[in-house]
Parts: structure tokens; sequence; C-alpha cells
């Protein structure tokens, strides 16, 4: 089967953290159990604690807010929470839920102990988050049947569930909401060396054969992110079979992410244009996102929620009161001569 590694933008696809169709064999290479979810070692040292007193008392666990970029594994955690506690998960989004309505026979259907996993927990609507107020709290809804001066309020008693809610932001949650969860554990950008054990782990149920170099090449340029990681590695997968003997060597790596235009710093084309616009047409900054964003023809949020974690991590850029600035960095990577502004120099 002939590929094509051009058209329809392919580095944009490659890098975007965000779910793409062709992630639907994700599911097959998610872990499920702690033991296997590489990294966020912090977050699972305090989930294996939390995780295990719960059990012990035999209760539910305490609700869970779980906020990070996309694409660095929290809905795999909360699947591993629900299989080390034993119980059954239920998957709903933010948009998902359009009416009050929906959510309390979402919640009436619960088993005792069971998960509700609910993503993007910083796009539910008002009239369904006064919802999970006294469903988080109370473990009961207040439902009211009627209208006007006749109209009457019952409460339903609800099973004991965990609310494990996930976000890349953190900060759109309203106060009331974020006070409900009794844990909150942030997810980082993982190292190298975690991505490449990720990707070890997935070469093996994928029976890709991949040598250790291969590996530490992908995992180097996968923006810190399994998902951008795991996507690679079939890329490269395919390109290995076709130009290739079928074993992922750093050469074959190396060469298909080229031609996949992500570099050897792992930055891709939106990557290099948001730092040259920012040189170019703004002097090395600063400039606020929202000028940013349509310079370049983005959106503001893909930019600040997709592009700016890495390049911020990495040095490539700062964000300072008056808006994003380049480093020295960020100019040497792209060839372009520094002309020396101190405050940029971080
Ligand atoms: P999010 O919900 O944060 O967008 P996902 O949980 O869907 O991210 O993770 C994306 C994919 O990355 C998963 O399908 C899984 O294969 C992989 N992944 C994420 N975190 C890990 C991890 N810690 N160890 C191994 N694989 C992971």
């Amino acid at each position: 089967m002939p590929i094509t590694f051009s058209g329809d933008a392919p580095e944009q696809v490659l890098t975007t953290p965000a779910l793409l169709p062709e992630d639907g064999q994700e599911v097959s290479l998610r872990p499920r159990r702690l033991t296997e979810y590489t990294g966020q070692e912090k977050a699972k040292e305090n989930l294996a604690i939390f995780i295990q007193a719960a059990k012990m008392r035999g209760e539910p666990l305490d609700h869970v807010l779980l906020h990070g970029p996309p694409g660095l594994g929290k809905t795999t955690l909360a699947g591993v929470i629900a299989n080390e506690m034993g119980v059954s998960m239920r998957v709903t989004s933010g948009p998902a839920i359009e009416k009050p309505g929906d959510l309390v026979a979402l919640l009436t259907n619960l088993q005792e102990n069971d998960i509700l996993f609910l993503d993007e927990i910083h796009r539910l609507n008002r009239s369904v988050e006064e919802i999970l107020y006294p469903a988080m709290e109370d473990f009961a809804v207040d439902i009211i049947l009627g209208k006007g001066p006749s109209a009457n309020s019952i409460r339903l008693e609800l099973p004991h569930f965990t609310l494990i809610g996930a976000t890349t932001r953190s900060g759109q949650l309203s106060a009331p909401l974020r006070d409900r969860f009794g844990v909150t554990l942030r997810l980082e950008l993982y190292t190298t060396d975690e991505l490449r054990r990720i990707i070890e782990r997935s070469a093996s149920l994928l029976g890709v054969q991949i040598e250790p170099d291969g590996a530490v090449e992908i995992a180097s340029r996968s923006r810190g992110t399994p998902r951008i990681a795991n996507r690679m590695l079939r890329r490269v997968r395919d390109f290995a079979q076709v130009k290739g003997s079928g074993v992922i060597t750093r050469a074959i790596a190396d060469e298909a992410l080229l031609r996949l235009e992500v570099d050897q710093a792992g930055l891709d084309s939106i990557d290099r244009r948001m730092l040259r616009s920012i040189i170019e047409l703004y002097g090395g900054g600063p400039v606020g996102l929202e000028a940013l964003a349509a310079t370049i023809n983005e959106e503001a949020v893909t930019l600040e929620d997709v592009y700016e974690p890495f390049l911020l991590q990495n040095g490539y850029l700062t964000r300072t009161m008056r808006g994003r600035c380049v480093t020295k960095k960020a100019y040497e990577h792209l060839g372009i001569d520094f002309i020396g502004q101190e405050s940029l120099d971080i």
C-alpha cells in the first residue's frame, strides 16, 4: 500500500495532542494498572495511598480532579483508578451533558462505589453544574416537580460514587466546584526516558521491533505527550515497513519524523511559525496571545493549551504580564541572529 506523507498538513495532525480518529488503536495501548502507568510518580504515589485507605475503609475514593494538557493520560489514569478500586467506570464529558436531567439520569444509574469520569469538566453548563454540588457533597439531588407556586422539591438519594473530573484548564473551574474535590492532581509533561519506556511498551503490544536508539529518537520528539509518542510510533512503523526492514532504528525514526516536519528538537511547523512570527513581527515580544493567534491564523485556546506548554517548558518562550516573549534559545533554534535584548535571555 503506498504511503503518502504529504497532503493535508500532516505535521499538525501528527503533533496535536487532541484525540484523532487514527488514535482508535489507543485503547489497546492503555495501561490498566498503576504499576503499568509510566511516570507521574508524585500523582501515583499519592493515589496509591488514597486508594489503599479507601479500600481499607470499604468506602468510595474521594472525588478526584485531574488537570493538565491533553494526551497526558487523564482518561487512562481514571481507568487505572477504577481497576485498582475494583469498580466500574462510566465515561462522559462536559459538553455531552446538555440538561440537568441528563446528569441526574447518569448519576441515578451508578452502582455503589462506581466512578463517574467527567472529561472537560470546565465545559459543563451552569445549571448542570449546580446538580453536581449536592451530588458530590451529600450524594443526593433535588428535583423540582411542577411549576410555579405548586412546585414541589423532592430529594433523591444517590449511590456513593466517586467523581473523577478532568480538565485542561483548571483556572476555568468555578470555585464551588473546585472546592468539592478532595484530591487534585496535576499531570506533568513526560521526560524523554518515561516516553521511551511508553514507546517500548506500545511497540511490544503492537508487535513492532524497535531499537533502543529508535525509541529515544521518537521519545525526544513527542512534546512530552504519550498520545503523540504512540501516534508517532505508528507512523514511523509504517515508514520502517515500506522503506526499511520493518525494524525501527534511529535513522528510520529521524527520517520519518523529518518528513513529517517534526524537527530534531520536536518542534513542528506551527511551533516554528509561532516563534518566527514573534521574532519577525513583534521584535521578539512581548505580544498578546490574541494578536499572535490572529497573526498565525490559529485559535488562541489552541496556542495556549496545545503549543505553549511545550514551548514554555523547554525554554523557547516565556510568559510575562505584557504577553509572550521568545528566548535566546528560540533565536538560536531558528538560526536567526539574536539582537541581544538582555530581558529575553532567560
Ligand atoms: P488525556 O485523557 O489526558 O487526553 P489519555 O488518557 O487519553 O489522555 O492518554 C492518551 C494515550 O496515551 C493513552 O491511550 C495511552 O495509550 C497513552 N498513555 C497516557 N498516559 C500513559 C502512561 N502514563 N503510561 C503509558 N501510556 C500512557
